[in-house]
């Protein structure tokens, strides 16, 4: 027997973090949504008690530090499946982006291990095993759009935002989330985004609004940490991109662009200024 998945990217329509709790966590507030921009996993049924990963990417670790062997491990153990998987991760979201492919990755595994087993695992409780795995698996188990609280496990599920296309591009850079969120002092951060005007410009499908809403307080950090991404901010600004905003920890940066004719000159003048661009659609349901 074998299941396929898909597991999308992430982006962040706006993140903030309100405080540092006491227990080293930070509590944010962030509208998620989801790109047509996804890895394709593929679980296959072994008779023996085993986890094997396999990946085209060269890059991301296959074992236990995989974040789909740890969903995989982890349900394995909860519900006492005897059987062993073979999972095959055909990535196509660049890694340590921003975008949570490796979060979604997990998301997808307990999803297709789920119908592969027929555990008949309901939705809430493959989020709660989620959050075991990482504070963006909860979201990934059902896409959609949503605003996240916590540390980003409580979730509201809302409605989509106006489609439109979306613009990504990841310069070659690795920025580690920990590091950002190290760095951040919640305290002192100069403008946190509206997440309420964000909702209200979901709701009402206003494409400029929502625009002009867009936030992320990580930017701070990121950007001075990384002058190429401010950098890449500005060009794909300059290329006509109508909301410009880092994802989650970045590096990678998106643009909403509402219009196709306009989305070919974003896309090709940003490949002049990184090798990882892409032009997709919002996954919108
Ligand atoms: P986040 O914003 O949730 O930190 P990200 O999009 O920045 O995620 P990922 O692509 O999830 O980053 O990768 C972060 C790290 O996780 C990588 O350094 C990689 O080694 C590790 N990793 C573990 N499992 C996976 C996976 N299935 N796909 C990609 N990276 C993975």
């Amino acid at each position: 027997m074998k299941v396929f998945e898909k597991a999308p990217a992430k982006i962040n329509l706006s993140l903030d973090v309100l405080y540092k709790r006491e227990d080293g966590f930070h509590e944010v507030e962030m509208v998620m949504t989801m790109v047509d921009l996804a890895d394709r996993i593929e679980m296959q049924e072994l008779p023996r008690d085993t986890i094997i990963i396999s990946s085209q990417a060269g890059y991301i670790p296959l074992d236990e530090k995989n974040l789909a062997f740890q969903a995989a491990r982890l349900i394995k153990e909860r519900y006492e499946v005897k059987q062993g998987v073979y999972i095959h991760l055909d990535k196509k979201i660049p890694v340590a982006a921003g975008l949570a492919g490796g979060s979604s990755d997990a998301a997808a595994t307990l999803r297709g291990l789920n119908r592969l087993w027929k555990l008949g695992i309901g939705t809430s409780e493959l989020q709660r095993l989620g959050a075991e795995l990482g504070s963006d698996v909860p979201f990934c188990v059902t896409g959609g759009t949503a605003v996240a609280r916590g540390r980003g496990e409580v979730l509201e599920p809302i409605e989509s935002p106006p489609q439109c296309w979306v613009v990504l591009a990841k310069p070659p850079i690795n920025v580690s989330t920990a590091e950002v969120y190290g760095k951040l002092r919640a305290a002192e951060i100069k403008r946190h985004p509206s997440t309420k005007q964000v909702i209200e410009a979901i709701r009402y499908k206003r494409f400029d609004d929502l625009c002009g809403e867009l936030g992320n307080v990580l930017e701070e950090v990121t950007l001075d940490l990384y002058p190429e991404v401010r950098q890449l901010k500005e060009v794909m600004t300059r290329l006509g991109a109508e909301g410009v905003l880092m994802s989650g920890s970045g590096p990678t940066v998106f643009g909403l662009v509402s219009k196709e004719s306009k989305v070919a000159r974003v896309y090709n003048g940003l490949r002049g200024f990184c090798k990882d661009v892409y032009a997709v659609r919002l996954l919108t349901q």
